[in-house]
């Protein structure tokens, strides 16, 4: 098995002494690439415990249990679904046996750093869509069958949880990839201040375009209001045809702020060495890949 790391040496949210590695893509979204001791014992346990342990147990937990998703901590669990008639809501156990596979993610707006100078709540500005799949139709009738019903709905959303772990993904990836960036995340990814979330963290209306891949990434600068933006792109699920996500994770460095760049991302130097060919670079951001059978990761 061939998988791609870097090494941090430094908690990649707080700066401080890190302790552990960092699987930025979570392992039970299938992510294998990892930086090497790259977070601490604290900013571990807010993820884990704010971010990574609800949704991986409440929205992605019916995907995740089709696809064979698998975490360290993972049981056998029945699929916790609220079904709603006509308004009325009954939590129900199905068992994993009868899952379908049910997948809802919302298509956000895009980040308001393309609206706004400075952030904000955008509460009653913004329209929520959200896109679902299914990914065994046989299946699912039998389930309408067993349990009728006018909605389905996973537990709780939990929508800034969600953008935290857009975040997080984006944030983890763009220092895995040795690209030079102020971070402008790092704050959103432990402490959930919504207004700045919005700010920086959206994507683009419907489902996102259908592949056979795992996930997608991608990563460029992008100029806002005369500033150079380090955007990420990325899109779970790709296979259902899920939302594309917009991240902005951090500013631009020049040269002259490259030894800035040094100390706060002391990325092995390699990485630090092509990161000054800013734009020979971002041409290999761009990666993929699938699962295939020894999971090796393609680096294109
Ligand atoms: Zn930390």
């Amino acid at each position: 098995m061939k998988v791609e790391t870097s090494y941090a040496g430094f908690c990649i949210y707080c700066g401080g002494k890190a302790s552990s590695d960092e699987h930025f893509i979570s392992r039970w979204l299938g992510g294998v690439a990892y930086i090497k001791k790259a977070s601490c014992v604290i900013c571990q346990k807010i993820i884990n415990d704010d971010i990574e342990n609800p949704l991986s147990r409440g929205l992605f937990w019916s995907a995740r249990k089709f696809l064979g998703l698998k975490s360290t901590s993972d049981s056998k669990e029945p699929l916790p679904l609220i079904l709603i008639n006509s308004g009325k809501e009954e939590e129900v156990l199905v068992p994993l046996d009868c899952n379908p596979g049910f997948l809802t993610m919302p298509a956000l707006p895009e980040p308001s750093i393309f609206l706004h100078t400075t952030p904000m709540l955008r509460t009653g500005e913004i329209t929520w869509q959200f896109i679902t799949s299914i990914f065994d139709q046989e299946k699912h009738d039998k389930f309408k069958k067993l349990y009728p019903s006018d909605y389905v709905a996973t537990r709780e959303l939990g929508i800034v949880s969600f953008m935290r772990l857009l975040a997080k993904m984006a944030h983890g990836y763009a220092v895995h990839s040795g690209i030079p960036f102020r971070p402008l995340l790092r704050d959103f990814i432990l402490y959930g201040d919504r207004a700045k979330g919005e700010f920086f963290v959206g994507g683009l209306p419907g489902f996102g375009p259908r592949s056979d891949h795992s996930m997608v990434y991608a990563a460029d600068w992008i100029s806002i209001n005369g500033v150079e933006y380090l955007e990420i792109q990325f899109q779970l699920f790709p296979l259902a045809g899920m939302p594309v996500y917009r991240i902005i994770v951090g500013e631009a460095l020049d040269f002259i702020d490259y030894d800035i760049f040094k100390t706060i991302w002391t990325i092995k130097e390699e990485a630090t060495e092509e990161a000054t060919r800013k734009e020979g670079y971002l041409n290999r951001m761009y990666f993929e890949w699938r699962d295939t059978e020894d999971q090796s990761l393609n680096v294109t």
